[in-house]
């Protein structure tokens, strides 16, 4: 992990694992399913560790944070500019690209209220597999 001595951060056996198990994956897991996962290839990790690892990821801007609604902190290792469409249903959240978004300039009043570092798009909706799943059998 040669990022890892470029922000000088220790690349450790299992820092270097937690990091591998979320850009393996797209779904911005939580901290307890990468724990899951990394815990099968080192058993001895703990779940506090994958805490503070990801944290110390996030203040060195190598992962972000996704907030998806009602669910627990998310993570996501996609560092080119995205966006996110955030299912209201199931939770999941899908990164996509666009130029017209990257593009966006936020508004004066945001300054007022801190320094702005970048500008991420959040569009909620109900996925097409949560769609395909009500069509098939319907509540009520
Ligand atoms: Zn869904
Ligand atoms: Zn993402």
């Amino acid at each position: 992990m040669g990022f890892c001595r470029e922000l000088g951060i220790k690349p450790t056996h299992q820092r270097t694992e937690i990091y591998r198990e979320l850009m393996s994956t797209e779904n911005h897991p939580n901290a307890e399913t990468i724990y899951g996962n990394v815990r099968k290839r080192i058993p001895a990790i703990s779940l506090d560790t994958v805490y503070r690892t990801l944290r110390l990821f996030e203040q060195k801007g190598i992962i972000s944070r996704v907030s998806a609604a009602g669910e627990s902190m998310r993570f996501d290792g996609n560092t080119k500019h995205h966006h996110h469409f955030i299912c209201v249903e199931c939770g999941k959240v899908r990164d996509f690209y666009s130029d017209n978004f990257n593009n966006l300039v936020a508004p004066a009043e945001v300054t007022e209220l801190g320094n702005i570092g970048s500008v991420h798009v959040e569009v909620r909706g109900i996925c097409n597999d949560c769609q395909n799943k009500n069509r098939h059998n319907p509540k009520k």
